[in-house]
């Protein structure tokens, strides 16, 4: 008998308490389809295992068995709060969607963090590779849930509602946060975003925090919008005005509900009560609040309300047509409702929108730097990576990002003009030496990235990158003794070398730093080792179909302050580089750099760890080596 290609499985829309809203019920149940794989009691698959270990009451909860004919035969088990077996049916549907979201746009498989240890300078290759997401549907008695980088973990917690009346919760009811699909997307994201870039956890600037919440936001709320009948729903009830209020842009509106503070929705793109009139307000764009907002959810948010503008702002433009069309020409809707065929269209242009934004806004990550991520950085990621899949903006993505993220007061640093043109990444400007030793570096692991990016198998394919992450780390910094040879065959000497490695920002020489801050100076030098992240494919197919075939690779150097005040302080240098394989060749696209030898960086660095900014911004350490405060811990950030 053939597999099966997909698995159909029911769920909540939006969260449990619109099932119980006469509006929304008919809207809040849907089938998930996630790609077939085979699966055991748990459900325990390729990529996830879900252990339901409840310890609050100190038992386990039977394992649900997806294979089960009669489980199958019905689309999964119909959508419960009081079947915990639907909560790990659950949990898996939205966790499997949104790995297959990313797997997508990047071009290759999800490897899980793995707890990459350093030895000598070079990656330990016995550390332990970790298959499968842990997944704790009912972990804590709390209203939390949270990514554990550390345990490779999702945790969700449960909690009594607050016992009064406000929205649709039952006061003092449960609230299960592994029934909201917003809640497992997010906490699904951090844990991809932490697979990919693992350096993002260092809190280095009020942007690292604030960027891993709103990502995670970002993709929760962007998947939503593939429910068609949500979507049309929620078109038709706001006559196609998507900035007015619906429940779109509403993130986790049960869990925010049931909150002993008591509010609507717990985060909303598009707008939110207004404390003094107490009715629901508009966002505007306020690019002040970039400037003075600080706590990670809040300037999460700017960047969640800067992609929900662009969104609108595409929306707008690409349904002005249909509205005239509708109206004779006026753009002016009369009264009533809206005649179902528009509704339908205008829902495919919103659905369409969202997709290939959520799509551009993945692929984005393929062009940041490794560490010390910003707003900005990230526009000039989202322009370049939209550039290279579509080369002319016919659709206008690119000016419609532009234009939100000016209003919203996000500017990227080192741009003078917020244009497409400044905006994109340039291509690194070398020398024909340098060019030579880039085409020698990136020769030595052209295959192995190739051979990697045909594999499916990923526990190979985690092994593979870190024999290539070995390789490179040879060919860069610890020349075999025949790489003179090498050098001499391309017409090449050490000096040309170490030009190229200065190109590419890693520093070769002892380099001295001298931090000031307030009265005090701190002397150090430094002799960093270079390590080599990550090294990986990326096979893509562009908006005309063609096929992109890239390799990524992020390097890092670093140095620990080891004592005087800023002792613990860890600065990194290094960067991202883009390179495509076109006809056989590779060359190189685009090298994002973080100077290490930058004292301007550095000094930007200690003043925000050390400084008053840092006292409202982080969110104090826990898992990565405590003692030292730079680090964001999600359990925390995840208190409200
Ligand atoms: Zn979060």
């Amino acid at each position: 008998m053939a597999t099966p290609k997909y698995r159909y499985l029911r769920g909540y829309t939006i969260d449990p308490g619109f099932s119980t809203r006469l509006d929304t019920m008919g809207v809040n149940e849907s089938v998930y389809k996630i790609k077939w794989e085979e699966l055991f009691p748990g459900p325990i698959g390729e990529y996830v295992e879900v252990i339901d270990f409840d310890p609050a009451n100190d038992c386990f909860y039977e394992p649900v068995d997806l294979d089960a004919k009669e489980i199958l035969a019905e689309n999964g088990l119909s959508p419960s709060e009081g079947n915990a077996k639907f909560h790990q049916q659950f949990v898996y549907a939205v966790i499997m969607q949104t790995i297959e979201n990313f797997e997508k746009a990047l071009g290759r498989k999800i490897i899980w963090r793995s707890n990459l240890q350093w030895k000598d300078g070079r990656p330990d290759t016995a550390a332990e590779y970790v298959q499968k997401l842990r997944v704790y549907p009912h972990a804590l008695m709390d209203a939390n849930a949270f990514y554990a980088p550390d345990k490779v973990a999702l945790l969700f917690g449960y909690f009594q509602a607050a016992n009064r009346i406000l929205g649709s919760n039952f006061p003092g009811g449960a609230v299960f946060t592994c029934l909201s699909p917003d809640i497992v997307a997010h906490e699904t994201t951090h844990a991809i975003l932490d697979s990919i870039f693992p350096r993002y956890l260092e809190n280095t600037n009020p942007d690292v925090p604030a960027f891993h919440e709103a990502f995670a936001d970002i993709v929760a709320l962007l998947q939503r919008f593939s429910n068609a009948k949500l979507l049309e729903h929620q078109i038709e009830q706001t006559r196609g005005r998507l900035d007015e209020y619906n429940v779109m842009g509403e993130l986790a509106t049960q869990f925010g509900q049931a909150l002993e503070t008591g509010r609507g929705a717990l985060r909303s793109a598009i707008g939110s009560i207004d404390k003094k009139s107490g009715k629901w307000k508009k966002n505007e764009p306020n690019p002040a609040r970039y400037q003075h907002c600080y706590e990670a959810h809040d300037r999460g948010a700017i960047l969640v309300a800067t992609i929900f503008d662009a969104f609108m702002r595409l929306y707008n433009f690409r349904t002005q047509d249909l509205l005239r069309i509708a109206t004779q020409g006026s753009g002016i809707l009369p009264q009533g409702s809206i005649h179902p065929d528009l509704v339908k269209r205008l829902s495919a242009e919103a659905a369409d929108i969202a997709s290939h934004l959520l799509w551009i806004c993945i692929r984005a990550l393929d062009y940041c730097p490794p560490f010390d991520i910003t707003f900005g950085t990230y526009l000039r990621a989202l322009i370049t990576a939209d550039s290279d899949i579509c080369p002319e903006d016919n659709n206008g993505y690119r000016i419609a990002l532009i234009e939100a993220f000016r209003a919203w007061g996000i500017f990227p640093e080192k741009v003078n003009t917020l244009s497409v043109y400044s905006l994109r990444w340039s291509p690194p400007d070398l020398n024909a030496a340098e060019k030579k030793a880039l085409k020698l570096m990136a020769g030595h692991i052209k295959e192995d990235v190739r051979k990697i990016g045909r594999m499916t198998d990923r526990a190979g394919i985690a092994l593979e990158y870190k024999k290539v992450q070995a390789k490179l780390q040879r060919v860069l910094v610890n020349p075999a003794v025949n790489a003179a040879a090498e050098w001499r065959r391309e017409g090449l000497n050490q000096q040309d070398w170490k030009n190229f490695l200065k190109k590419i920002g890693v520093v070769t020489d002892v380099k001295s730093f001298t931090i000031r801050h307030g009265k005090e100076r701190t002397e150090f030098t430094v002799n960093p080792k270079l390590e080599v992240h990550s090294v990986r494919p990326a096979f893509r197919t562009g908006r005309g179909d063609e096929i992109i075939e890239q390799v990524i690779i992020s390097l890092s150097q670093s140095h620990r302050i080891k004592s005087g005040e800023f002792k613990g302080a860890k600065f990194r240098g290094g960067c991202t580089i883009v390179l495509s394989i076109k006809n056989d060749l590779l060359e190189v696209d685009y090298i994002i750099l973080k100077r290490f030898d930058s004292d301007q960086r550095l000094a930007a660095q200690i003043s925000y760890q050390f400084g008053a900014a840092s006292l409202q911004a982080m969110p104090v350490s826990g898992y990565d080596e405590p003692g030292n405060t730079h680090a964001v811990n999600f359990q925390q950030l995840h208190l409200h």
